[in-house]
């Protein structure tokens, strides 16, 4: 790219969270150094027990990455090859390699255009004999609806595996994220509302037999030392990773909350924007949304095609993000499943449509404003040179 513009507004600021408590994390590392139990030490123990309490659940499992939860996860709860998974086709590519780590059979079903979420409807279609479990994606940091998953799953008896890498904390109907189902899959990856400093994951349940499994799969699937009854791997959280979760832990329902806030910000100024076609997604779960992203929608009728609008926002220094362009069904690595395009139109629309706006703990309610007056200041003027011809 050339003459980039200065960043005005970025599309997410990790340093914010960083500063205010980069002592205490210093801190957190010499101990974890000091004591030299850099795997399955003491503070991995304290943040699994933590952070499977704040989600409403007995068991947590801290696994080397959000993708290792799915897929470790999955074969805990005893899915694996000739078992059916429904999962959404607009979620990120590595739910679907979860699913296929596990060794099942993946099948995608369509989304629902308000809100982007899993389509029950289409999820019910796609169930027969082989149906293990459905993986709901709690996408942007909104749950879907516990109350209709449960009643799908007990009407097809069917397990609930959660991808809940989006939405740490977030709640709906009185369920947290994670504590739906049999077992529920989390991402510690830097940018998602409970970051590491590099990668990390967990699986959570309160099931203590999947909590069991899941213990010896991730450490080579040795219940005990050098004793191996299930087929395992080595995938662990990082103990250096867990003590610093522990530091962020207490602060993700005061980052969760500053993210509804500018949500809320950017959901009042937009308003005047839905005749001109731009809306954002649908919140059904009013203030259990996270916000993990902002999805706005740029429809057929705004004058200004949604790439054309990100490109004018990238000039003028406001990051925008699409998540994401291209569903998984019409990824090039997974074209051997035998999915074309067209079979899920609700995904292949809202991919041309979606703009994630700047969003993070710390983003104030003035580049909120900045970046919703920039959006009316391209939309307008082209408004106006269309009437002129
Ligand atoms: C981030 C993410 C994952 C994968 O997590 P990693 O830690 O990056 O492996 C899975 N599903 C969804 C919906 C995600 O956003």
């Amino acid at each position: 790219m050339t003459n980039a513009a200065a960043v005005k507004v970025p599309f997410v600021d990790l340093s914010l969270q960083h500063q205010p408590i980069a002592a205490e994390i210093e801190q957190a590392i010499q101990t974890t150094i000091q004591r030299g139990d850099f795997v399955l030490g003491k503070a991995l123990s304290d943040f699994e027990a933590a952070f499977a309490q704040a989600s409403g659940v007995q068991y947590g499992i801290g696994v080397a990455s959000g993708t290792d939860a799915i897929a470790l996860g999955l074969q805990a709860c005893g899915i694996g090859a000739g078992d059916e998974v429904i999962l959404p086709a607009n979620t990120f590519v590595a739910t679907l390699i979860g699913v296929l780590r596990a060794g099942a059979t993946p099948i995608l079903v369509d989304c629902e255009p308000e809100t982007a979420l899993i389509d029950l409807k289409a999820a019910h279609k796609a169930v027969n004999a082989k149906t293990k479990a459905i993986l709901p994606v709690h996408l942007y940091g909104q749950m879907v609806s516990p109350h209709q998953l449960k009643e799908f799953a007990a009407n097809h008896k069917l397990i609930i595996f959660e991808d809940a890498a989006q939405a740490h904390l977030a709640e709906r109907e009185g369920y947290r994220a994670g504590s739906i189902g049999t077992a529920a899959a989390f991402s510690f990856y830097p940018s998602k509302n409970l970051g590491a400093y590099g990668d990390g994951g967990m699986i959570i349940t309160s099931d203590p037999e999947v909590a069991k499994k899941a213990r010896s799969i991730r450490n080579y699937g040795a219940p005990r030392k050098y004793f191996h009854s299930d087929l395992g791997t080595n995938s662990r959280l990082d103990t250096l990773q867990a003590a610093i979760l522990n530091v962020k832990l207490p602060h993700l329902t005061s980052w969760n909350q500053q993210r509804l806030s500018a949500a809320q910000e950017y959901d009042r100024l937009l308003e005047p924007m839905r005749s001109l076609g731009i809306f954002p997604l649908q919140n059904q779960s009013s203030s259990g949304h996270i916000y993990h992203l902002y999805i706005l929608r740029i429809t057929a009728n705004c004058p200004l095609s949604r790439d054309t609008l990100q490109a004018k926002l990238a000039d003028f220094g406001i990051q925008t993000g699409i998540h994401y362009p291209l569903p998984c069904h019409l990824q090039p690595a997974y074209q051997p499943l035998g999915y074309k395009e067209g079979d899920f139109p609700v995904a292949e629309a809202l991919t041309t449509e979606i703009l994630s706006l700047p969003m993070y703990p710390g983003l104030s309610h003035t580049q909120v404003h900045d970046v919703v007056e920039a959006l009316q200041a391209f939309v307008n003027t082209d408004s106006v040179a269309a009437i002129a011809g």
